[in-house]
């Protein structure tokens, strides 16, 4: 029983620096940081899905209730998909980009730079997932793909944000306006 503890102790552990590792490197790095060490992605995961399973509220699933009240003849994308929750709750075409393939529904990719055509999506989802130092970038790459008038969705943890405000206003000069918060 002490052993199995402490192996917990030390899984937790290394989620928490593999997570720090992710919102503190470009996605570049945290791309070749999991082709270094397959590993780290399950770990990773594991971790994650206990996390947010301590929530009164996985974000996701406040996401596919509002995609569920749109027309499901919209096309979605969800950058850091995980494990593809929206894709398996949802009728709508989604593209679900990830570095690692948790499902086969996913493709591997950075999503600073995903294979799709400009405006070709009309909701792009970053649940919990909005990680890189290039977050400006990989906001750009969503910008693109995104048809004049889509929906950007965002879910992150509100420690996270050291200026909602200045963030709101950054994201207005990316080109996208508050609708709700
Ligand atoms: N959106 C999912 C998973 C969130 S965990 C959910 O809410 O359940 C964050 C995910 O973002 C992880 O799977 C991680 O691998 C992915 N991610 C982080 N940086 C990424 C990048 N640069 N490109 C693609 N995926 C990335």
């Amino acid at each position: 029983a002490l052993r199995a503890r402490m192996e917990e102790r030390l899984l937790s552990a290394r989620f928490r620096y593999i997570n720090q590792q992710l919102y503190t490197s470009s996605s570049q790095e945290a791309a070749q940081l999991f082709q270094n060490d397959p590993e780290a992605f399950q770990i990773y995961h594991r971790g994650f899905a206990q996390q947010v399973g301590r929530w009164p509220e996985n974000p996701v699933h406040r996401i596919v209730r509002y995609l569920r009240q749109r027309p499901a003849s919209l096309v979605v994308a969800d950058f850091g998909c995980g494990d593809c929750k929206i894709a398996n709750s949802i009728r709508n075409k989604v593209h679900s980009f990830d570095l690692v393939a948790l499902s086969p529904l996913v493709t591997v990719c950075d999503m600073a730079k995903v294979p799709l055509a400009a405006e070709s999506v009309d909701v792009a989802v970053f649940c919990l997932a909005l990680m890189g130092t290039n977050l400006q970038e990989i906001l750009e790459e969503a910008n693109r793909v995104l048809k004049q008038g889509g929906t950007l969705m965002m879910a992150e943890v509100a420690s996270r944000f050291e200026d909602l405000r200045a963030f709101v206003n950054a994201m207005s000069h990316l080109g996208f306006k508050s609708v709700s918060k």
